[in-house]
């Protein structure tokens, strides 16, 4: 038995989402006539009350069309310096979009509108990148699984109005953030320009991830999305596995955040962990004790068949999903309580 705790991406399609999505009807996406692609999308804008949706091959492409849509060459996105968009998308909002990062001093992954605020430049001040897109995170992925409140959002978006500023959320883990915070999609919805969400990490999908915003928008990202080579033909089969797990693999996220705090509270019992980060969503993260390596850990925990990563700086992190079951989860506990150094 292999536990690999390294990410949510991990999980492969039960046989239920793979049945699911043997049984698709398929089209032609490119040509829009994808039947099972096309009730993904609406099912989706539906859920967040918003006008449009589009499906896509990954989250990273997903969070670049929105950057493409909300930005011109030149201009710049205030984002927390810990985002999936400055650090994990391969440089793209300067390869795609031409644009900088303004990166700002959250707390775990996340900003404040007082922070939003300050980092915005005078659009008089010509000399400046033209600030035009705030991006938020939810949750936060570098952050540890952080979530935010709606009543912060919402001061953020009022900043957004009153400069003139797109709004894009990150929202690969939006389902855990809205499970563990008891939120609906629509009060995400009215919010933000633009939200991409991931059907491949909490949820179970094997692919695929979401764009959702008005209809202009949307009609703008399909070229884009063209732009960028993300044009699938019979893609159904995959957004199949998308409607599988938005029908079914939602509300169980709780079961993998009470297996994340378990392990947690196990974590701050043992006296080579040095602090862990509070765990309120599926992403646990934790520093040894300075006088201990983080290879020692994962080289221990390798020879018990459980896989965990290092964040450097003497962090580790564990990520609970869907296919790491109470079984194993008990396997763990029990090996993580008897280990020595
Ligand atoms: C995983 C992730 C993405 C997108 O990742 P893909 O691997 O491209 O699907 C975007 N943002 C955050 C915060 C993520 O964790």
């Amino acid at each position: 038995m292999e536990i690999n705790l390294i990410s949510d991406t991990v999980t492969k399609p039960s046989n239920e989402m793979l049945q699911f999505m043997f049984n698709a009807k398929v089209g032609d996406d490119v040509y829009k006539q994808d039947p099972t692609v096309n009730e993904l999308e609406n099912a989706v804008a539906q859920l967040f009350g918003m006008e449009a949706a589009l499906f896509f091959p990954s989250g990273t492409m997903a969070n670049q069309t929105a950057i493409k849509l909300h930005t011109n060459p030149g201009e710049q996105i205030i984002c927390d310096k810990y985002s999936h968009i400055y650090h994990y998308e391969g440089g793209g909002a300067s390869f795609n979009s031409g644009v900088s990062c303004c990166l700002v001093d959250g707390n775990r992954g996340m900003i404040t509108a007082d922070l939003v605020k300050n980092a915005i430049n005078d659009p008089e001040f010509y000399h400046a990148p033209l600030t035009s897109l705030v991006s938020i995170e939810n949750t936060t992925n570098k952050g540890g699984g952080a979530c935010y409140d709606i009543s912060e959002l919402k001061k953020i978006k009022q900043v957004c109005i009153d400069h003139n500023l797109k709004y894009h959320l990150d929202g690969a883990r939006l389902w855990n953030a809205m499970v563990a915070k008891k939120q609906h999609p629509k009060q995400f919805g009215e919010l933000f320009d633009t939200i991409s969400v991931c059907l491949s990490k909490g949820l179970g999908a094997p692919i695929g991830s979401v764009l959702l915003g008005s209809k202009v928008d949307i009609k703008r990202a399909l070229r884009i999305r063209k732009i960028f080579g993300g044009g699938m033909r019979q893609a159904g089969y995959l957004a199949a596995a998308g409607m599988y797990a938005l029908q079914n693999n939602i509300l169980r996220l709780e079961e993998d955040h009470r297996r994340a705090k378990e392990i947690g509270e196990l974590l701050k019992t043992l006296n080579w962990v040095e602090k862990v980060e509070p765990v309120e969503t599926n992403i646990l993260i934790f520093s040894v004790r300075p006088s201990l390596e983080e290879k020692w850990v994962i080289e221990k925990l390798q020879q018990k068949n459980i896989f965990i990563s290092s964040m450097g700086h003497g962090k580790l992190r564990i990520v609970t999903h869907i296919d790491y079951k109470e079984v194993m989860h008990n396997y763990v506990m029990e090996a993580l309580s008897k280990m020595q150094f």
